[in-house]
């Protein structure tokens, strides 16, 4: 890291690449302890003294790009110390500095990846349910949620064949503004969710490959040489970049069981513009919901993109020769199956007044018995975040059952520390600090003892006089 730094920013880059990773490493702890393990249930939960105290270090008001150009000086390593915000599906340009610590982590915890894929970590999520009574109900959605007569509480679901299904408390995880806008009545909250600004989409390609592409790592990400205008395409315009920027994995590289022997895998990402409601739609070309042969247009334009882009920077030849499969999803396909309002793969946006107490609540504001979970209520979006909020909603739901959390006063097993690892803290006061206090606290009182004496003597004099 050292030489390839300073190889583009010279001698002294390293050092301020250090410093940007303090910094990166604050907003990281900060945030954890403070928003990620908090709920946010009401403006007086943003007014703790703790949290407010570290406000200003998050650097929420200033861009991650803006925030990285003062410890990078290149705009290559800007653009690769900011590209991580999309991760969120924000914009380097308009992302609050705080999400540094998406770069933080995966220079300081590694990049993890659930050996069989994503679906490991549900599969593992639903044994533990499993071993604790759960029962799963599969490819059954629900249509409504139902209220009690004054609609002020929640008392269970209908599904779409129209079974009804009576529960004391309903948990909603599919995706928030969807939710409040197809399972609810609508209201004017629902309404204001709909305008509210959302993270971007995606065209997203699965592909099997006849061979293995040596010249492609496990992760690959290539960057637009007009890097700000391809944001602004995507974010203001809403549309696929001309020159796009595009993650690209390939799972085979490190799991055998992602591709038969011999073979690759390969997950591309191509961010694209969310899709436009009716209204914005009219009159612009790009993500015309109406028009699916713009969609088969962008398609091939990202594919065709993907292909020459990895040809020539990598060397690799004839991709399109060696691809035999291939599943596809636009932001069209993320609104239809997955139910994602706008084709927003990652939910509402996590820009300053949409997160913490901005951000949807984890309860519904007066629907008894309804909470929410997942990426566009609060914390926000991706697994680990949105597994975090899975704990603040089962809190929450907990406490209004009265009952105890079972995870509460579990031990650390620090007590089972060796006298070798026990943290040693310097004392505040070293033997030196000592002396000097002693020496200035003398010299004090002895200037005190001759001012309060010779104030004695002039007093005399005046009495005398
Ligand atoms: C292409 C892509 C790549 C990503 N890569 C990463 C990554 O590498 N790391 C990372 O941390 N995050 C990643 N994310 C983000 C991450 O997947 C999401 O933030 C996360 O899955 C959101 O969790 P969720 O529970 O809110 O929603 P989901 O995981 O979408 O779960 C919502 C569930 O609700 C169900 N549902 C919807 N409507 C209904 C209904 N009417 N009735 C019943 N059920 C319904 C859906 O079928 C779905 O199962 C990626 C996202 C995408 C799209």
């Amino acid at each position: 890291m050292k030489t390839a730094i300073e190889e583009r920013e010279g001698k002294a880059g390293f050092e301020r690449y250090l410093s940007f990773l303090q910094e990166s490493h604050r907003h990281y702890e900060i945030s954890v302890a403070q928003v990620l393990k908090r709920n946010f249930t009401s403006l007086r939960s943003m007014m703790r003294p703790a949290f407010l105290r570290h406000l200003l270090a998050l650097h929420p008001f200033e861009s991650i790009y803006s925030r990285a150009s003062r410890y990078f000086w290149t705009e290559r390593l800007r653009r690769v110390f900011t590209f991580g915000s999309m991760y969120m599906g924000m914009s380097p340009f308009d992302a609050p500095g705080t999400y540094s610590l998406l770069q933080y982590t995966e220079l300081a915890e590694g990049i993890w990846y659930p050996r069989g894929g994503f679906h490991s970590v549900v599969a593992a999520l639903v044994r533990v349910g499993e071993r604790m009574g759960v029962k799963y109900r599969l490819s059954t959605p629900i249509s409504s949620v139902e209220l009690d007569a004054q609609g002020k509480r929640a008392v269970g679901v209908t599904l779409e064949d129209g079974e009804r299904i009576s529960a004391d408390v309903v948990i909603i995880n599919a995706d928030l503004v969807y939710a409040y806008s197809n399972l609810l009545p609508q209201t004017s909250y629902s309404r204001s969710l709909q305008r509210r600004s959302t993270s971007c989409s995606s065209i997203s390609f699965y592909w099997a490959m006849d061979r293995k592409i040596p010249e492609l790592t496990t992760h690959n990400i290539f960057l637009a040489e007009h890097y700000r205008e391809s944001f602004d395409d995507i974010f203001k315009e809403q549309l696929i970049p001309k020159e796009p920027s595009f993650y690209l994995n390939v799972p085979s590289r490190i799991d055998p069981t992602a591709a038969p022997e011999g073979k690759d895998s390969i997950v591309v990402l191509v961010p694209v513009g969310h899709l436009l409601d009716e209204n914005q739609g009219i009159g612009r070309k790009g993500l015309d919901v109406q028009s699916k042969q713009d969609w088969d247009a962008m398609v091939a334009k990202a594919r065709q993109t993907v292909f020459a882009t990895v040809e020539a920077r990598t060397g690799a030849r004839n991709l399109q020769g060696a691809l035999v499969k291939e599943i596809v999803n636009t932001p069209q396909s993320w609104k239809d199956v997955f139910n994602l309002d706008k084709g927003a793969i990652l939910g509402l946006s996590h820009s300053f007044f949409n997160v913490l107490c901005f951000r949807p609540k984890t309860k519904h504001p007066s629907i008894e018995g309804l909470h929410f979970v997942g990426a566009s209520a609060h914390p926000g979006t991706g697994v680990p975040i949105v597994l975090a909020g899975a704990k603040l909603t089962s809190e929450q739901v907990l406490e209004g059952f009265g009952m105890e959390k079972p995870w509460q006063g579990k031990t650390t097993g620090k007590q089972d520390l060796r006298e070798i690892d026990r943290v040693h803290t310097l004392p505040l006061l070293s033997n030196i600090h000592i002396v000097v206090l002693a020496v200035v606290f003398a010299v004090c009182l002895l200037l005190y003892r001759i001012r309060s004496s010779s104030c004695v003597n002039l007093a005399d004099i005046i009495d005398r006089s």
